[in-house]
């Protein structure tokens, strides 16, 4: 395909176009603004908040601390938004959204309603022409996707899903205006992150839940709770010093980790860390020993604890089975949730384990499993998402020499830090694959993206370079040593989305990078040896 530069004349061009308007958009713009460039951000969505604008599920509610998943390049900010709860909910979260835009002044720079189809490298002008499905085509020198790792979702394919006469829901496309399930018969297919905190709220409103699960995933109680107003002011008093420490620890937020090897310690020991830490809820499990994700026998010991814990909250011990994890613990992102398990033992609610006999149709009136269909009036999709690469790859993005990252990424991702592809000047992603993003408290990683990527950007401009891009051989290394650290650890060992094995046909290659602060310290290093791995050039 080449580009006539002449479709995109009449339309404006820009200095830098900033594909989606979630966390990592809105900062990029005001980063950009902030060095005096014009920028552009396209939005598909008729509002802002990217994750947190669609996934708007009953009980949809982020699993980091609200003072740590929140922004923090602004002091002004963090001081005046008061976080009412421990872990936000997401109409909480979709609110600082807002209150961020109409603080920085945001809004005039977003375009609304404006999915991106495809994204050209021109190169007789060096410039980015972006297309949206509707509207015309935009130009810029840079182009910035803002896209999310979780943002395409995976609707897997039901034989006869179009002969439902009732409602249909994906956890990741909720409506706006939300659902009211009161009297109806629901099923809920799946049971990740977003089934385990949206099942305790449907079965309390709706006559019966039926819960088709594949796998059983590990959950650990949030023990969600109102912030009180000193606990604000303490946190408020310490940020400084609470974000410098987060962004030292691997996960890029205070996990209260514990350094000690669960491998030297006592059994006594072991079950005294993990009753701690049982109590301080959801992902602090992450932190109870440092080889808990390397070392699968520690590994074993633990998830044997969270077992039994799950086993003494349900009631019916054949269910309690079902819903007990075999696997590797933390191999799959663990949930945190309120009433997950508990919820099994309401009369209203059935399980329905499809791990041996999966879902054979869904008929006009319900979901099939082998000869019994179950009879139901709605069915939530909680069925998760492409993964980091999906939302990119549905853009027709289009390098040099015509390439298509859809076909350079066919067996899996190749990026040089997260950041930038081989072949693609001047475009850059944030928390891409190859980043930590995922493994992370992702607005701290997205900060260090949206500025490594506006100091590089005033590098450029300072220097009277125009053009950045990645060099085939500092990719590969990137490559190479992305799955090294991954393949050092637990974390490869099951059908996890992290490798893209929830999605038929997708290459399995663990995409997100193990370990935030040796990234960090890489990202520096590179900028201080002069962009190590990157050609620059004037034109
Ligand atoms: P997910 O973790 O990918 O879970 C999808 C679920 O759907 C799995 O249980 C999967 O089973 C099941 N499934 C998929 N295809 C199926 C089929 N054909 N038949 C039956 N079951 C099927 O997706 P998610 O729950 O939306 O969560 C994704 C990620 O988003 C999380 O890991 C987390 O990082 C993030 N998230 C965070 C929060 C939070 O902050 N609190 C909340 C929600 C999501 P298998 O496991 O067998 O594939």
């Amino acid at each position: 395909m080449t580009v006539d530069i002449k479709t995109a004349q009449g339309t404006t061009d820009y200095n830098a176009i900033v594909v989606g308007a979630g966390f990592a958009g809105l900062y990029m713009l005001h980063r950009l603004r902030s060095s005096g460039l014009k920028v552009r951000v396209l939005e598909a969505g008729n509002g802002a908040g990217g994750t947190w604008f669609w996934n708007r599920y009953p009980g949809a509610r982020c699993d980091i601390e609200s003072t740590q998943y929140s922004y923090q390049f602004s002091s002004e900010l963090e001081q005046e938004w008061n976080w009412s709860e421990r872990y936000a909910a997401q109409p909480e979260i979709l609110k600082y959204v807002e209150h961020v835009i109409e603080r920085f002044n945001l809004r005039d720079d977003i375009q609304f309603n404006t999915r991106v189809e495809s994204a050209v490298f021109d190169e007789a002008s060096a410039r980015w022409v972006v297309t949206p499905t509707e509207g015309k085509a935009l130009t810029a020198q840079f182009c910035i996707m803002a896209t999310g790792c979780l943002s395409s979702t995976n609707l897997p394919h039901f034989e006869g899903l179009e002969s439902f006469k009732g409602a249909t829901y994906h956890t990741g496309q909720w409506p706006q205006q939300g659902v009211d399930f009161t009297g109806l018969r629901v099923a809920v297919i799946g049971t990740g992150s977003s089934a385990v905190q949206s099942i305790p709220i449907i079965a309390e409103e709706c006559k019966q839940l039926t819960v088709f699960q594949r796998t059983p995933n590990y959950s650990i109680p949030a023990y969600n709770a109102p912030l009180t107003d000193e606990e604000r002011d303490r946190i408020k008093a310490n940020y400084p010093a609470i974000r410098e420490f987060g962004k030292r620890q691997f996960l890029a937020y205070d996990l209260q980790m514990n350094e000690k090897l669960a491998a030297d310690a006592t059994p006594e020991e072991i079950r005294a860390e993990c009753e701690k830490r049982w109590r301080l809820g959801g992902l602090y499990f992450y932190g109870a020993f440092a080889d808990l994700l390397l070392d699968e026998q520690v590994n074993q010991t633990i998830a044997d604890f969270v077992r039994d814990k799950i086993k003494e909250k349900v009631k019916d011990p054949v269910v309690a089975d079902l819903l007990t994890p075999k696997s590797i613990f933390g191999c799959k992102r663990i949930c945190a949730d309120t009433n997950y398990f508990e919820t099994f033992n309401r009369d209203n609610v059935l399980l329905v384990d499809v791990s041996k006999e999966p879902i054979a149709e869904i008929t006009p009136t319900g979901v099939r499993v082998g000869d019994r269909v179950y009879e139901v009036d709605a069915i939530v999709f909680a069925t998760g998402f492409d993964a980091m690469t999906g939302a990119l790859n549905r853009i027709d993005i289009r390098g040099r020499g015509d390439l298509a990252l859809r076909e350079k990424w066919a067996a899996g991702p190749r990026t040089y830090l997260g950041l930038t592809t081989a072949g693609f000047p001047n475009l850059f992603t944030i928390s891409g694959p190859g980043s930590p993003s995922v493994l992370t408290c992702m607005i701290t990683s997205i900060e260090q993206h949206v500025e490594f990527i506006g100091d590089t950007i005033d590098h450029l401009r300072a220097k009277q370079l125009r053009l950045i891009e990645a060099t085939e051989d500092a990719e590969e290394a990137w490559v190479t040593h992305v799955n090294e650290v991954a393949a050092g650890t637990l974390l490869n060992s099951c059908n996890s989305w992290y490798l893209g094995a929830n999605i038929p046909g997708k290459r399995r290659v663990f995409m997100p990078y193990v370990g935030f602060p040796p990234y960090v310290e890489k990202c520096n290093e590179v900028v201080a040896n002069d962009y190590e791995g990157f050609r620059l050039g004037a034109a």
